[in-house]
């Protein structure tokens, strides 16, 4: 088959359940991974023929994509903050808010001027937070929990592929009494997406990625952040700091919990304008 043909095809298909704009970038995304043709290429030689195996895996593609699984775990993997991640269903597929918090933090630690800083990311998932702070603090000792095991294999897998040393501990942090050891920053964005909030969400998230790493009940939407806020209070050393990423709609009351708990606080907002992120500072 030509490859123009396919396209056709592939567009006339999406177009009913996409937008144009996004099924283009689909369809150019899927060609360079398993074709290797960048879209210059693609548009260079529109007589193609691609094999029969090379039409196999585009028409898999296309499938999923119908079913409106996320791209990201049709591909394999994704970027975030200019690091590569292998994604599949484990785990969540890492976030450009996330970017921002991890931003946060290494502007704060620049000023910190400590070499060997230890931190702590709790429900790690793909490792996208641990990875990238011990991506640009190459002298901080990292440590990554996440209750799954699935999770945590991905995590390994990604810490291994960019290069970057992080211990992984498999851990039910609702359970945990204490931390392993004393910490400089804790991170965690842990679930936080309410049974009123799925409305919100779409069908691509919902039918696909983890529900242990996106939702909580509605009755305590806010358990992860009261027993980590906790943990730290206990195991964080002088100086140090807690970072959450949060729900958007309870900022202040995630914020009490800290200013409760001998941290004073400060919420930021993400580029969409919506409180997303939460500093705690320890106050002893
Ligand atoms: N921001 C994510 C979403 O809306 C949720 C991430 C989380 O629950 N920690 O899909």
């Amino acid at each position: 088959m030509k490859l123009l043909r396919f396209k056709e095809k592939f567009t006339d298909i999406l177009k009913q359940g996409y937008p144009l704009q996004e099924v283009n970038s689909f369809f150019n995304l899927l060609t360079e991974e398993i074709l290797g043709m960048s879209r210059l290429h693609v548009a260079l030689d529109p007589e193609k023929e691609i094999s029969e195996s090379e039409q196999q895996k585009l028409e898999d593609a296309l499938q999923r994509l119908q079913e409106h699984e996320p791209i990201q775990y049709i591909l394999g993997e994704t970027e975030f903050f200019g690091l590569t991640f292998k994604v599949d269903k484990n785990v969540l597929i890492p976030r450009p808010e996330t970017e921002e918090l991890v931003e946060w933090i290494l502007s704060d630690v620049k000023n910190l001027q400590q070499k060997e800083i230890r931190i702590l990311d709790i429900g790690t998932g793909s490792g996208c937070i641990a990875i990238s702070l011990g991506k640009n603090l190459p002298s901080a000792k990292v440590t990554a929990i996440d209750i799954s095991e699935g999770a945590l294999e991905m995590a390994k897998r990604n810490a291994d592929f960019n290069n970057v040393n992080v211990e992984f501990i498999q851990q039910d942090i609702l359970e945990a009494e204490a931390l392993d050891s004393n910490y400089d920053i804790i991170v965690s964005n842990p679930p936080y997406v309410r049974e009123l909030e799925k409305k919100e969400m779409q069908a691509n998230v919902l039918n696909n990625e983890p529900a242990g790493a996106l939702y909580v009940k509605d009755e305590d939407p806010l358990a992860f952040y009261r027993k980590i806020t906790e943990l730290a209070t206990k195991n964080i050393k002088k100086g140090g700091s807690l970072y959450f990423e949060i729900n958007q709609y309870l900022g202040e009351e995630t914020k009490a919990l800290l200013t409760n708990n001998y941290f004073t606080a400060s919420l930021k907002k993400d580029i969409f304008g919506n409180d997303r992120m939460l500093k705690g500072e320890i106050k002893k």
